[in-house]
């Protein structure tokens, strides 16, 4: 089996997430006692969402390259950015380092060509849903993303920073979410993709009117598939 890095911690809540999804995942197609082989780099997530949130996204590109080099160093042979967000800086890692980068956007684009959905709905941060750094990379892809209004688009920012990444599960807020996926089933959205790594410890298939594309099984997944290949 191969060795993944993990750069996590964004938060540690997803993090612990891609650990457990990765190793049963890994289980679950190789049996018996085995489990995935991965380096995990874990930050500390108030020091990078006091930069995302001064826009000093230079300052994050090099923390996040720093963090790649050192687990390429470390045996890494391929690595996964365990946050939505942070894909902004991908291109930047994809630079510094010679081993691959499993983008979150390719595992996404996958999951659609498999269920043959063009039109999509995206939930995650502002930075995510209003940059273009994953939208581009989707609808390079052939998708067609939608994403809430303004006010729309605060409700699920406030909530992942103030709820979610803080391991906060808010009855309300999985109502609130719940309403702006019906308002994007309406708009014409086939599915929703939770292009947040956290959004799927609030929503869940049961919970949402459109197919969900929870972004941390579909990267979990990708991650496993370059671990086992051979
Ligand atoms: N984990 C989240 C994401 O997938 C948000 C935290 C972050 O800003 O990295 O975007």
């Amino acid at each position: 089996m191969k060795t993944i890095g993990l750069i996590g911690g964004m938060s540690w809540e997803s993090t612990a997430l891609y650990y457990r999804l990765i190793n049963q995942d890994v289980k679950r197609r190789c049996g018996g006692l085995h489990s995935a082989p991965l380096i995990l780099h874990s930050v500390d997530f108030a020091e990078i969402a006091e930069l995302q949130h001064n826009n000093d996204w230079p300052s994050l590109a090099r923390e996040l390259c720093n963090i790649a080099i050192n687990l390429q160093q470390a045996g890494a042979q391929a690595l996964v950015i365990c946050t939505n967000t942070m894909h902004k800086v991908a291109a930047d890692i994809t630079e510094v380092v010679h081993i691959p980068v499993i983008h979150i956007g390719d595992a996404i684009l996958d999951a659609c060509k498999q269920n043959d959905f063009k039109k999509v709905a995206l939930l995650g941060t502002a930075f995510t849903m209003e940059q273009p750094f994953l939208k581009e990379h989707l609808r390079n892809g052939g998708l067609d993303v939608l994403i809430p209004n303004q006010p729309e688009r605060q409700i699920v920012h406030r909530v992942i920073y103030e709820e979610l990444c803080q391991g906060r599960v808010v009855e309300q807020s999985k109502r609130q979410y719940q309403a702006i996926i019906e308002q994007l089933k309406q708009q014409g959205a086939e599915a929703v993709i939770l292009g947040c790594t956290e959004i799927g410890l609030l929503i869940s298939q049961d919970d949402s009117v459109l197919p969900v594309l929870d972004t941390t099984v579909l990267h979990a997944k990708a991650a496993v598939d370059f671990i086992v290949e051979e």
